[in-house]
């Protein structure tokens, strides 16, 4: 590497030892869609009232400073910004049976030897496709007693080797809480697989502190973080110092990306967010089909389309660097690919 890429990576560095800069970033996020529009210089037309009192909108300034100002159909404001069209019919508020696949408060058992476990209702960011956007967080808060249930459920089925630490976001909690959660798990003999999936590295990369990295490179169960990105233009330098660091702690990178109309529905897109990631030593695991979720219907790509698209990709890039397309299907033992 040469000097002046070194000494760059070094002054983005400081920016993530500082522990608590990440929870300034979650405060000061943008939370209205006119407030956006106001930021971004865009007409405040499609701002949908309603769709934000469903499902308010949040954004941190981290990630809006990756969006182009005065360009109302930027792939990232796509993601976060409410619209009037979440009024459209269709779509449910379970779209793939979470509700049915709860263990223990908190824990979903869906596939053989993976339990999931929403280990924190908050996000970095609201993403306006998101198939949980209506779970009942509050039935499952991250208190002690909820925590003993999942251990006590681990230690009961042996077969479970993995746990998959999702939510909301995992990484909503704060170090020493995370710490004290994924030393619970490792002591469970039978757990040998750690999975973390998350959004924050890439919406506020100062989330991957160095906190955060001792207890990845402390924990004796393999670790993989998938992380989700949907578009290239969410990776800026700063997103990249920050898998660069999660990278340096023996964690395999992975990422899962959601095909949406207007977003990211095309080859040239997707190629482009794949060879970015392979570059950056994160493997493309999966390219989901949006879950039918109600508010989100119009971001729906039609299934001949989303196999064309990964057809050219399959001609463009390394087989490594394709993502499986698949779709969540309620009642499935595993994805569906299509
Ligand atoms: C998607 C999902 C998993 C993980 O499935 P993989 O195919 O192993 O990535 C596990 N549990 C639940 C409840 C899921 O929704
Ligand atoms: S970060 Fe994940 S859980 Fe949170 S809103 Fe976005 S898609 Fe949903």
């Amino acid at each position: 590497m040469d000097e002046i890429l070194i000494a760059e990576i070094e002054s983005v560095e400081a920016s993530f030892t500082l522990g608590g800069n990440w929870q300034q970033s979650l405060r000061g996020a943008v939370r209205s869609g006119r407030q956006l529009c106001r930021i971004l210089g865009i007409d405040p037309r499609d701002v949908g009232d309603a769709a934000e009192r469903d499902f308010p909108v949040f954004a941190p300034r981290e990630f809006i400073a990756r969006m182009e100002p005065g360009n109302p159909t930027d792939p990232l404001l796509l993601q976060v910004l409410a619209t009037a069209r979440e009024a459209e019919p269709g779509g449910v508020e379970d779209p793939v049976g979470d509700l049915h696949s709860l263990a223990v408060p908190g824990m979903l058992q869906k596939y053989a030897g993976r339990a999931l476990v929403i280990a924190s209702g908050a996000c970095a960011i609201h993403c306006r496709y998101c198939f949980r956007r209506h779970f009942p967080y509050a039935t499952a808060p991250p208190t002690a007693a909820v925590w003993q249930g999942w251990l006590e459920r681990l230690r009961d089925d042996p077969n479970i080797d993995e746990v998959i630490l999702s939510g909301g976001d995992p990484l909503a909690l704060v170090d020493s809480q995370l710490g004290k959660l994924i030393d619970a798990l490792g002591k469970v003999p039978t757990v040998r697989r750690l999975r973390i999936h998350t959004r924050f590295p890439v919406v506020i990369p100062w989330r991957v502190t160095d906190a955060l990295l001792q207890i990845l490179s402390d924990t004796e169960m393999s670790t993989f973080v998938v992380l989700h990105i949907n578009h290239a233009n969410e990776l800026d330098r700063a997103v990249e110092v920050a898998l660069e660091r999660l990278r340096r702690t023996g964690a395999t990178l992975l990422n899962q990306a959601v095909l949406l109309r207007g977003i990211n529905d095309s080859a040239e897109a997707q190629v482009d967010l794949c060879r970015r990631l392979v570059n950056l030593q994160v493997i493309p695991y999966y390219l989901h089909q949006l879950d039918p979720v109600r508010g989100a219907m119009h971001f729906r790509v039609d299934d001949a389309t989303a196999r064309q698209i990964l057809a050219r990709m399959r001609e463009s890039l390394p087989g490594y660097a394709v993502p499986r397309l698949v779709r969540e299907i309620a009642g499935q033992g595993s994805k569906t690919p299509l």
